[in-house]
């Protein structure tokens, strides 16, 4: 295990009805609130008005930013910033799903510095100061609720980019359940991907002797498989979305699951290069990517997805050896993925051979990308050949 600082400071706040604590929640950061939310699934599912009731009783005053697109764009975080600095905002309040949660943390930033919050993603500043922010999650995926990390689209530019920073982790989030019993099909899908990918690009790791880290990787991936089918067939079942919802949390909140090994990532950055140009939902771009990464890359070490299939999936090893252990495991993947309706390839959403030159070239800007393999601009042009 090598050796680790581990620092979370957002407070969780989990269970039914926990709303009622948002104004408790905000009251000591200040009266003027950035209500961000998203295209309108709040107004639909009465959260909105729960929310501004609870701004009310505190006596807050309230700017609102609306219209959050799914995969977040930097001219809407600069309309954000905007909105802080005219109006004086003391306190920036996320309501909805990843996009609004990171939108928000990137506002966050930007209100608090001089030049151009894309800096921040682009490597070319470091965050050192923002606004508080706080969250309600509607949605169980990214982790965003309890993490620093925002990821932003600069949709001219066609670049989709993150950051990472102690000073945007949300000072609180409220995680009711019941508020995620709305969310469609398609992104009931979605998330259950993003969360096991955060899991494996901590997971496939190349440090070995952590023993609690692998553990607690695996149990997260059966929770969410245990749950995933029960929460599409009834989306209102209380018990499957709060072990979604816990699931999400732990999966990606500043590397809890992984404390002492070398994270990947590569998979995630592949992604974000096809939904810059094509626009695409993350985790289903996950979906498509990540078998395909472990076909490519399990060989670096094959012990560690034989014991990904036989742990994770229940795949007797019998005879077997540890490569078809590790193909086995891989299989059960993109079954279990295309069982519950997520994509396989990029053709299902009409995409070609056209840019994959491009997307390569852009996801090793900063040089290769991963550590379970390095991976240099042809190895990512090759995985995302396997991917068409
Ligand atoms: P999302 O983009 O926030 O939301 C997807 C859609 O779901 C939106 O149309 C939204 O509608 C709808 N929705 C959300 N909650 C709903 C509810 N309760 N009922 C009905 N509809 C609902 O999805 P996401 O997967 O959470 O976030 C994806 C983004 O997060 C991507 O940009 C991805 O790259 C990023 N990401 C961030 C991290 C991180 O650590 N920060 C990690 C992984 C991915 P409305 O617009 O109407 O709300
Ligand atoms: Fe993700």
């Amino acid at each position: 295990m090598q050796a680790f600082t581990y620092q979370n400071p957002t407070k969780i706040v989990f269970g039914k009805g926990t709303v009622a604590q948002l104004g408790g929640l905000i009251e000591p950061f200040g009266k003027t609130v950035l209500l961000v939310y998203g295209s309108g699934s709040i107004k639909r599912t009465g959260l909105y008005d729960e929310v501004k009731n609870q701004l009310e009783s505190i006596g807050a005053t309230v700017v609102e930013l609306s219209g959050i697109e799914p995969n977040p764009r930097l001219s809407t975080v600069n309309r954000g910033i905007g909105l802080c600095r005219s109006e004086g905002v003391d306190f920036i309040l996320a309501v909805g799903g990843g996009s609004v949660l990171d939108a928000s943390k990137a506002i966050a930033a930007g209100a608090r510095y001089d030049g151009d919050v894309w800096d921040f993603f682009m490597h070319k500043a470091k965050i050192g100061d923002a606004l508080p922010m706080g969250a309600v999650l509607t949605l169980s995926a990214t982790g965003s609720e309890m993490n620093g990390n925002a990821v932003v689209s600069n949709w001219e530019a066609k670049q989709k980019r993150s950051f990472g920073s102690i000073h945007t982790y949300p000072r609180f989030s409220i995680l009711d359940p019941t508020l995620t019993f709305s969310v469609p099909r398609d992104q009931t899908v979605n998330g259950v991907v993003d969360i096991m990918s955060h899991v494996f690009e901590q997971y496939f790791s190349l440090t070995t002797d952590v023993p609690l880290q692998e553990r607690l990787c695996e149990s997260i991936l059966q929770t969410v498989i245990e749950n995933a089918e029960i929460a599409l067939e009834n989306p209102e079942n209380y018990e499957a979305r709060a072990n979604l919802m816990l699931c999400g949390t732990l999966a990606l909140n500043g590397g809890l699951i992984s404390v002492g090994m070398t994270n990947d990532w590569a998979s995630h950055g592949i992604e974000h290069e096809i939904s810059a140009i094509y626009d695409i939902p993350h985790g289903a771009g996950l979906s498509i990517v990540f078998p395909n990464w472990m076909k490519y890359v399990y060989n670096e070490r094959i012990d560690r997805f034989a014991q990904y299939a036989e742990r994770v999936w229940g795949i007797e090893r019998g005879a077997k050896s540890d490569e078809e252990m590790a193909l086995a495991g891989i299989s059960a993947t993109r079954a279990f993925f295309t069982r519950i309706g997520a994509p396989a390839t990029l053709s299902f959403y009409d995409i070609g051979e056209e840019h994959l030159d491009v997307m390569a070239r852009e996801a090793v800007l900063f040089g290769p990308i991963g550590n379970f393999k390095k991976l240099n601009r042809d190895d990512v042009k090759e995985i995302l050949v396997m991917a068409l």
